[in-house]
């Protein structure tokens, strides 16, 4: 058993961005996994997914044609369990989406393989994969380790490795998927309602309040220190909660991750991990917080022990 197989997610004819993040995690252990990565593609036409895929760490894109390109649970469960068999991976990665919630556990149920979730790192000790993931609502994070198994199937939470994009062109082969009865079908895409509100993940540049705003009448000076700024105003979910802003505008865990993010101002924010979850993977986060000790510091590349109000006034002077 060797080499790493990520299985791609598409939707709508685009790949899902989880995918290189995927890449990214395979090729960073590539060497320990004494192998290849590879990528494949499960769907009605998948060779026209073959040039998104065909970036840098990619070594293999293997092609698996089916009768629907929409996600399917036990189509991908019987595909991917072919290629286990077929191509002998020592570990698959999969994104941890809605679409692997409706087959992933069933690949861990028969006990062939090591199986995790929601795993948020990985790496090799002594030779031997350690999966690292949250337990208890995210109070403990714990490692997991897969004695005595071969394949080991994890589920990686998305957000948390850098997708690679610098483009390549691995080989590229097929495979075919094994029969199977497909118990449900796809039947139409319904987009979410349109609230009217901003997609905070497409936001390059983010200003996100926290409690230590201390009060909603607070919220407007933050909402025009965003604008002054040119950023897009997010925050921490006891915000959202008291319905001081959006649950569209929630960074983290049960909110969103800001995927394209590049500089990430968190006012009055402490940095639970359910926060950073959202956001621990954009390089350039500044905290302001008046609690040193306050975890968000351990993430930010520029820390400000300071009242936010304070900050809020010097902010936009720095920005003209
Ligand atoms: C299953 C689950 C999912 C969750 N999902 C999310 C999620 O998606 N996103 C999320 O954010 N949380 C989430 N949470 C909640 C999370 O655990 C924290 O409770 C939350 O992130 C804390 O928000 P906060 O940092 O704004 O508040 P606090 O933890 O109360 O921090 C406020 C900070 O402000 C600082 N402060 C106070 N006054 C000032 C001031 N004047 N100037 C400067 N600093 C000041 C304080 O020192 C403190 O560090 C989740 C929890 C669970 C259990």
């Amino acid at each position: 058993m060797s080499g790493i197989l990520v299985i791609a997610e598409h939707r709508q004819g685009e790949i899902r961005p989880a995918t290189f993040e995927l890449v990214t995690a395979a090729t960073g252990l590539k060497e320990q996994s004494d192998g290849t990565v590879m990528v494949a593609v499960i769907g009605k036409e998948p060779d026209r997914y073959v040039e998104d895929l065909g970036v840098r760490g990619v070594d293999e894109i293997i092609t698996v044609q089916v009768d629907q390109d929409e996600f399917q649970p036990d189509i991908y469960e019987a595909c991917v369990r072919g290629l286990i068999e077929d191509k002998k991976p020592s570990l698959v990665l999969i994104p941890h989406s809605v679409d692997a919630w409706g087959y992933a556990p069933a690949l861990g149920a028969g006990g062939e393989y090591g199986f995790s979730t929601d795993v948020f790192g990985i790496r090799y000790e002594d030779g031997e994969l350690v999966a690292t993931r949250a337990a208890y609502k995210e109070k403990v994070y714990m490692d997991v380790d897969f004695p005595g198994k071969e394949t080991i199937a994890l589920t990686v939470r998305g957000g948390v490795f850098k997708p690679e994009e610098e483009k390549a062109e691995p080989t590229v082969s097929s495979f075919n998927c094994p029969e199977v009865q497909a118990r449900s079908q796809h039947k139409q895409f319904i987009e979410p309602e349109d609230t009217g509100d901003i997609d905070i993940t497409q936001s390059e540049f983010l200003l996100s309040i926290g409690r230590g705003i201390s009060e909603e009448s607070n919220v407007e000076q933050f909402e025009e220190l965003a604008d002054a700024v040119g950023a897009t105003l997010g925050c921490s979910r006891p915000i959202a909660d008291s319905g001081w802003l959006p649950k569209s505008r929630q960074v983290g865990q049960s909110g969103k991750t800001v995927s394209n993010c590049k500089l990430y101002i968190a006012m009055g924010i402490s940095g639970s991990v359910q926060h950073q979850a959202g956001m621990k993977h954009v390089e350039n986060i500044i905290a302001v917080n008046t609690d040193p000790e306050a975890s968000i510091f351990s993430i930010a590349k520029y820390g400000i022990v300071a009242d936010i109000f304070d900050i809020a006034e010097e902010l936009p002077g720095h920005f003209e």
